[in-house]
């Protein structure tokens, strides 16, 4: 589709929007209890616990000083939550689960390469901001070799401001010398990245499944079920 071109730079969120992890954290989980030989009958269904784990990591990483020092305390969280003696259990836990979510890596989704490559060759800005702890953020970053894609790249954790806090976004507009005006935002999370970016002044793209009700008053400028559908907007 050809129009108009109003945007300068093209800023991306990274978890779900450009990368996605092949094994769920339930699969994860699952995998990990039957690498220990442990029940998983304490913590009721492999569904639960995941989605537990899921929140307890958001809720819980900003007093982490590091990845595994996070996935230590939100499991010593889980089995504590549970009446389950914790120490030595969670170290045990804590560090196969690591193993497993390395061992199964992170990928991106189809397209999203040759994406940013037109949109750099369309003359666009690139900028990408992630939420979470530096390390963690960064390994997936370089793992997926994508770096080099962007004008500039910002971690939360590297600079203690997390979206959906507009002062993250003016972190990324900062170091790419843009303006919020004229910068669109992709992002899969209503609440990070579009209600964020929007407080921030820029415009916004949402990721999202197709038919999901919007949850707030805040209307994005652009969705779509996947972020490669932005080029279908601005190339
Ligand atoms: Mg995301």
């Amino acid at each position: 589709m050809t129009g108009q071109r109003t945007f300068s730079h093209i800023l991306f969120d990274l978890d779900h929007t450009l990368s996605y992890y092949p094994l769920s954290t339930a699969g994860v989980v699952a995998v990990t209890f039957d690498r220990l030989r442990l029940s998983l009958e304490p913590f009721g269904s492999v569904r639960d616990l995941a989605s537990r784990y899921d929140a307890l990591w958001v809720a819980l990483e900003r007093d982490a000083g590091s990845t595994d020092e996070l996935r230590l305390a939100v499991w010593r969280r889980l089995l504590t939550e549970r009446g389950l003696s914790a120490d030595g259990l969670a170290v045990r836990i804590a560090a196969k689960y690591g193993a497993v979510r390395r061992a199964n890596g992170v990928r991106l989704f189809d397209g999203t390469r040759e994406l940013l490559f037109d949109l750099r060759a369309a003359g666009y800005g690139l900028g990408l901001l992630t939420n979470g702890l530096a390390d963690g953020q960064w390994e997936k970053i370089r793992s997926l070799h994508i770096e080099h894609h962007f004008d500039a790249v910002v971690v939360a954790g590297d600079v203690d401001v997390y979206k959906p806090d507009p002062r993250a976004f003016a972190v990324l507009l900062d170091r790419l010398g843009a303006r919020a005006p004229t910068a669109l935002f992709v992002g899969d999370s209503y609440e990070m990245d579009v209600l964020g970016a929007h407080a921030a002044g820029l415009a916004t793209a949402w990721v999202r499944p197709e038919g999901t009700p919007l949850p707030g008053n805040v209307v994005p400028l652009f969705a779509f079920p996947r972020a490669v559908d932005v080029r279908e907007v601005i190339l």
